[in-house]
């Protein structure tokens, strides 16, 4: 059986966590979410919660070796060998530099880029009522502003390193929750990805 090797893509608020989590289950591949990992470093307490906590809140990056080595521990699991998702990595073009160092070492690549189009207007607002449901200490006004800003100057110019491979599936991400993931789940296997048998 082949691995599927995926990344979800799009701003705070576009639903990329839950569409990634939906789709990882569909193709039968671990989701990594590098926004939860250090979310529950902080939560513990860990040494690396110590260290990422004031950026995090501030809705900073934490830098990109320490992020990437976070990523490369986990996609070394035994876990993670049928493939994974990652969401909210790579977030910056460097990001993509170590990603692909770590892949090709293993000669593997990436199947497929899940773009999520969300207006900037529909993230915030998204946002602001995700903020007032969970109390997420990075979702006030003036830190989503922040992350929304770092989203667009850093993280898109990640989508055109992509589409020069020819591996983003632009997806609209306005609708229902079902209608979303159904469309993500046609493009990808448009791209011949096998769905995991049904358990
Ligand atoms: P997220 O839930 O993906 O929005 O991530 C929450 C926070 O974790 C971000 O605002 C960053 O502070 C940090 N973070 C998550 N992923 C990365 C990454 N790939 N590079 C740097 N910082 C990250």
């Amino acid at each position: 059986m082949t691995a599927t090797r995926l990344l979800i893509v799009g701003p705070q608020g576009s639903g990329k966590g839950t569409q990634g989590v939906r789709i990882a289950a569909t193709f039968g591949v671990l989701a990594v979410s590098t926004g939860d990992v250090f979310r529950a470093a902080v939560a513990a307490g860990t040494p690396l919660g110590e260290q990422v906590k004031a950026i995090i809140e501030a809705g900073d990056l934490v830098s990109d070796e320490l992020t990437s080595a976070v990523v490369r521990d986990r996609l070394s699991q035994p876990d993670a060998a049928e493939g994974f998702l990652l969401d909210g990595y790579p977030r910056n073009v460097a990001q993509v530099m170590h990603l692909d160092e770590f892949l090709d070492g293993r000669d593997e690549s990436i199947d497929a880029v899940i773009e999520l189009d969300v207006p900037r207007d529909e993230s915030i607002s998204r946002l602001s009522l995700r903020a007032a449901e969970q109390g997420r200490t990075d979702d006030t006004e003036e830190v989503i502003a922040n992350r929304l800003a770092i989203y667009e100057r850093e993280t898109a110019p990640i989508l055109d390193v992509y589409r020069t491979r020819g591996v983003v599936d632009r997806i609209d991400g306005i609708g229902t929750l079902d209608e979303i993931t159904d469309r993500i789940i046609a493009a990808l296997e448009a791209r011949g990805l096998v769905r995991a048998a049904a358990v």
